[in-house]
């Protein structure tokens, strides 16, 4: 048993904050953190986590939903009311709690879905400082890849500059996936994270809907078709 808990050396890559109750899950990632450059400190509940972002100022928030006491969710939200927009990357256990986050906006920059491997995680925070760098500001103003920028506040989208009328759930499909640019996602995966469907729902829906933004955006359009997998949001996609 060591204690390298205790000094906290100085981290490279800055301060992140574990909230995760689960002590052994806790500790796996302080491991797999440190060992990618960042320092850490944890905690096991809610209200220690508002009084550490507080005290601490870490560059990012990893949260479990799952809490004693007040959740994840409620610690984000309370976060965010209070004009504190610190990157937040959830840790959730439920398709349904991916729902939620989603739905709020809670302003949450990426989530994991339990079991996650520890590598992935440090990958999906290390995008997620990228994403977020500079933007210390209140509300993620505008969010753009390749050609196309929309802006979420507004609803909002412009293609090479000009603006591109989308449907609800046309904006909604594309946020979603620009939101998480390169991530690769399943038509199940979008038809539950955007429309808010399970179950046996035909995936063509989300075919048709990605036809007709690419429509819209013309070359401008980022959207890429992985074969056999589904699609993603690709600021390199040139064409179609
Ligand atoms: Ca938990």
């Amino acid at each position: 048993m060591t204690s390298s808990e205790a000094a906290p050396a100085t981290p490279t890559k800055g301060l992140v904050l574990v909230v995760e109750d689960d002590a052994a899950i806790r500790d796996l990632l302080r491991r797999n953190l440190r060992a990618a450059g960042y320092g850490v400190q944890g905690c096991g509940d809610g209200t220690e986590a508002l009084d550490a972002v507080a005290r601490l100022a870490p560059v990012a928030v990893i949260l479990d939903i799952g809490l004693p006491g007040m959740d994840g969710i409620e610690v984000c939200r309370r976060l965010r009311s209070s004009g504190d927009w610190t990157p937040v990357l959830f840790v959730t256990a439920r398709d349904d709690e991916v729902d939620r986050i989603v739905g709020l906006e809670l302003g949450a920059d990426d989530y994991v879905t339990k079991p996650f491997s520890p590598r992935e995680l440090v990958a999906r925070l290390g995008g997620v400082l990228r994403r977020t760098r500079g933007t210390a500001a209140p509300a993620p103003a505008q969010l753009s890849v390749g050609r196309v920028v929309i802006d979420p506040g507004e609803r909002r989208a412009y293609a090479d500059g000009r603006p591109v009328n989308l449907t609800t759930t046309e904006f909604d499909l594309l946020a979603h996936l620009m939101r998480n640019q390169r991530r690769v996602f399943s038509r199940e995966q979008l038809l539950s994270e955007v429309w808010g469907y399970s179950g046996d729902v035909e995936t063509r829906t989300v075919d048709v809907h990605i036809a007709q933004i690419r429509g819209k955006l013309g070359q401008a359009s980022p959207i890429r078709t992985v074969r056999g997998v589904g699609y993603s949001a690709d600021p390199a996609e040139r064409t179609e």
